[in-house]
């Protein structure tokens, strides 16, 4: 059920004026709060990459892309990968860009596995996508825009919350979501 976007509790602190925001219910279910545990620099860490997953979908829809981009961290905050979503110029269906920034950050770290690592995306993953980042057993999925019609996470099949679910990362939700609904918003507009 898509939460009241009216009742917002403000997350995070010491980020100065770029306040983090989720909604109440998720905070009420003890979900996508994360954010606000983790350290300083991490959180520093966790906004400038989705400042690059923004840019990464941005670049994504001037390729007539459906707009998402990702990231992934290292433990450390390093930028191991960063993708956009690649399904037509691709033609793969599966080219979501979770899936390509997990994919390339594992063959950096020569591992399928990618431990301490968070990935960071614009738009709630899909279920494929959720269950890749539990797959490449990252430790924490951030993420923009809620994807009630879509996501797999919060919503429809949440894939992480299943008993076929050995790997459940930590997961923080809404993050700069209002910037990262609106690429979103506006590139489906435009193909109106
Ligand atoms: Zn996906």
């Amino acid at each position: 059920m898509a939460c009241d976007s009216g009742r917002w509790a403000v997350l995070g602190v010491g980020l100065g004026d770029r306040l983090l925001m989720a909604p109440k219910c998720h905070e009420a279910r003890g979900r996508s709060t994360g954010l606000d545990r983790m350290t300083g620099t991490r959180q520093e860490a966790v906004m400038d990459s989705m400042e690059i997953a923004l840019e990464e979908a941005r670049a994504a829809a001037d390729r007539g892309e459906v707009p998402v981009g990702a990231v992934v961290l290292d433990a450390a905050g390093r930028v191991l990968a960063r993708a956009g979503n690649r399904t037509e110029a691709d033609c793969d269906a599966g080219a979501h860009a979770e899936l390509l920034a997990l994919r390339a950050a594992a063959r950096l770290v020569r591992s399928p596995r990618l431990p301490g690592c968070s990935l960071v995306v614009t738009l709630e993953p899909c279920p494929m996508c959720a269950q890749a980042a539990s797959f490449f057993r990252v430790s924490r999925i951030v993420f923009g825009a809620y994807d009630p019609k879509g996501g797999g996470v919060e919503h429809g099949a949440r894939v992480l919350d299943a008993t076929s679910c050995h790997h459940r990362p930590e997961v923080v939700g809404g993050v700069r979501e209002a910037e990262c609904r609106e690429v979103l918003r506006a590139f489906f507009a435009a193909r109106r």
